[in-house]
Formats: C-alpha cells, sequence, structure tokens
C-alpha cells in the first residue's frame, strides 16, 4: 500500500512554514482525536498518519531528508515512529504537548485552551476547576440507537452575582500587598553553585495582582456556588462498554474566575435480558421444537427495536446462525448497523407423558429420523 504524501496529510503547501504546519496538524488532531471518535477505527488511523507527518514536517533535518527523497529517504522507527497506538502518539510528543499523558487533558496543554492540567493555573488568575466523572449506564436498546440523557449532579457554578471574581462590584479590588500588584513572588535562595532566583506566582492573589477589599455575599468571595445542575448528555449510537466521553467546560467552575473543568461521561453497558452484544451485532438465542426445525417454521422474536418475525427454513440444524440483517446496533460515527444474529437451538423437553413417549418411541424406529450411520 503507498503511502499518503505527508503534505497532503496535513494539507499544507511544500513551502509551509513551521506555524502552518503545527496549525495544520493541531487541526486534523482535534478532529481525529480518540476522545472526539471512540472506537472509530477510521479516525484513528488518520490521527496516526497525522501524527507520523507532522513527527516528521515539523523537524528541520528529517524534512529535508523527506522533501529530497521522499518516503524512501526515512527510516522507520528512526524518522518516524510507525505510531502502533495513540498512547504511544501522546507520549512520544508529551514534550510538545508540555506534560504528561493523562487522558484528555494533554490536549488542552497542546492547544493551549486551559493550561489547568500543567501548571494548574489560568491566565487570567483564579484557580481552575476539577473534573468531574459521571458513570452513565446504558442499556442496549439506548446504545443501539443513541440516546439523550438529562442528569442531575452538584457541582460549582460561576456565582452569578459577581460574575465569577468574588468582589461585590468592580470598585471591589486593592493591590495585593504580598506581591505588591505584581502577581508574582520571587525567593532566592544559595547553593555552591550560586544564587537561585525562583519566580512563582503569587498565592495571596491567585496571580492577579489583586485582592478583593469588599467580598461578593453570595459566593463569599469564591466566585462559584455549589448547586444543583442538570447536565445534558447527548450519547451517540455505538458506543461501547467503558468508553468516556469529555464535556468540555462543564465540570467544577474554577475559583475567581479560573477556568472550569471537564466532565468526564464513562458509559457502562447494561446486560440485557435476552441479547448479548458482540461489537455491533447481537446474539439472540431461540429455541424451536424438532418437529419445527425439521418443517420449518415462523417464529415472532424481540430485537431491540421491537418484535419482529423470522423465517426458519425447513431442515434447520442446531448451532446454526440465522442473519437479521441491520437489526443490531447502529456504527458509531458511520452509517449502517450492525446485525441481530439468531442461534437456533432445539429445545429438549425433559417431562414428556405417556402418549408423548409412545409416539416418539414410534418415531424413532422411522428410517429418517435416526442418525445416519
Ligand atoms: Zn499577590
Ligand atoms: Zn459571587
Amino acid at each position: 500500500m503507498g503511502k499518503r504524501d505527508y503534505y497532503e496529510i496535513l494539507g499544507v503547501e511544500k513551502n509551509a512554514g513551521q506555524d502552518e504546519i503545527k496549525k495544520a496538524y493541531r487541526k486534523l488532531a482535534m478532529q481525529f482525536h480518540p476522545d472526539r471518535n471512540p472506537g472509530n477505527k477510521e479516525a484513528e488511523e488518520k490521527f496516526k498518519e497525522a501524527a507520523e507527518a507532522y513527527e516528521v514536517l515539523s523537524n528541520q533535518e528529517k524534512r529535508a531528508k523527506y522533501d529530497r527523497f521522499g518516503h524512501s529517504g526515512l527510516k522507520g522507527g528512526q524518522d518516524f515512529h510507525g505510531f502502533s497506538n495513540v498512547n504511544d502518539i501522546f507520549s512520544h510528543f508529551s514534550d510538545i504537548f508540555g506534560g504528561t499523558f493523562g487522558g484528555s487533558s494533554i490536549f488542552d496543554d497542546f492547544f493551549g485552551t486551559s493550561g489547568r492540567s500543567s501548571g494548574g493555573r489560568s491566565r487570567g488568575g483564579g484557580t481552575p476547576g476539577s473534573d468531574l466523572k459521571i458513570v452513565l449506564k446504558l442499556t442496549l436498546e439506548e446504545i443501539a440507537s443513541g440516546t439523550t440523557k438529562k442528569i442531575k449532579i452538584k457541582k460549582y457554578k460561576t456565582c452569578s452575582s459577581c460574575n465569577g471574581t468574588g468582589a461585590k462590584d468592580s470598585g471591589s479590588f486593592k493591590t495585593c500587598s504580598a506581591c505588591n500588584g505584581t502577581g508574582e513572588v520571587r525567593q532566592v535562595s544559595r547553593s555552591i553553585f550560586g544564587q537561585f532566583v525562583n519566580i512563582q506566582p503569587c498565592s495571596n492573589c491567585s496571580g492577579s495582582g489583586k485582592v478583593i477589599s469588599s467580598p461578593c455575599t453570595s459566593c463569599h468571595s469564591e466566585g462559584r456556588v455549589y448547586e444543583e445542575s442538570t447536565i445534558k448528555i447527548n450519547v451517540p449510537a455505538g458506543v461501547t462498554d467503558n468508553s468516556y466521553m469529555t464535556l468540555r467546560g462543564e465540570g467544577n467552575a474554577g475559583k475567581n474566575g479560573g477556568s472550569p473543568g471537564d466532565i468526564i461521561v464513562v458509559f457502562q453497558e447494561l446486560e440485557h435480558e435476552y441479547f448479548t452484544r458482540e461489537g455491533d451485532n447481537v446474539i439472540y438465542d431461540l429455541f424451536i421444537s424438532f418437529p419445527e426445525a425439521v418443517l420449518g417454521t415462523e417464529v415472532e422474536i424481540p430485537t431491540l427495536n421491537g418484535r419482529a418475525k423470522l423465517k426458519i427454513e425447513s431442515g434447520t440444524q442446531p448451532g446454526k446462525y440465522l442473519k437479521m440483517r441491520e437489526k443490531g446496533i447502529q456504527h458509531l460515527n458511520r452509517h449502517g448497523a450492525g446485525d441481530q444474529l439468531v442461534k437456533i437451538n432445539i429445545f429438549v423437553p425433559d417431562k414428556i407423558s405417556a402418549k408423548e413417549k409412545e409416539l416418539l418411541k414410534e418415531l424413532q424406529k422411522l428410517p429418517n429420523i435416526k442418525v445416519p450411520e
């Protein structure tokens, strides 16, 4: 299989600058990020492909080699990684992404949208809010066609009286005396190597340089209040057990205007009364009688979408699977659905009457009923 051109993958011109390349990669990584495409193999491949292209084109030396000799000028494992899984990409690029890999937060660092995971402090001062985790139990029916859930949770919300500032009004601030309004504190230490100056954000004013002189009475100067909220979760069809989705910025509000956390929704699949799931297919065990298997019949059985009729041909063997097309679970992020597979089982009664016994004994003497030798 031929490899795609790296410039084409990132959608940039051959003479594109580093900024443009980084921007293009960022966009693709956002689009095909596994968080946004849980279980989608195609997106995962695109995510890996973009990572490889970015790895090469973001490095001057490798890019020059590629420009001159194409793919054949690069050595796999040395010039590019050949990422086998998504976690590899996170850990390999962790230097660029600016932090350790921790689920979704790494991309916040990379994209510079919050900064709460690496620095623990947002640009405009305040303390970032924490993430919340919700475990959402779903029936197979809900997973099969997707659903919308409304959930009540308690979380910190931005205080509406003070708009998150924590102050009574805009005149309720004074210069922080701990840092004289600079927002930073310097600590000087000495060692055998000389003098070290350690600059840190001022903890008294959370780096804003200002402190509140008269606090907001609704939130006691926190800028946020703890109350019940209703969260709407759009569950796409086809999600898998233990996969998760991130609701950006829906977590706890930050203190004093700090950026909000996320809500991580973890999906859990409930066991079904009739069906077992296999990928996007569902399996149903059907029991029919021996005469029905021999003569054929039509049965009505449950599906994820109400009851449906199924024809059993004469001479159907036990252990056979009959396919009910597209009666399974909708594929995640693409068209179509899995099938319902109906496994044929023969019901063997363990209690029979004297008359039934007599008839069966008669029956088993007949030539076509015996198991052939
Ligand atoms: Zn200060
Ligand atoms: Zn307030």
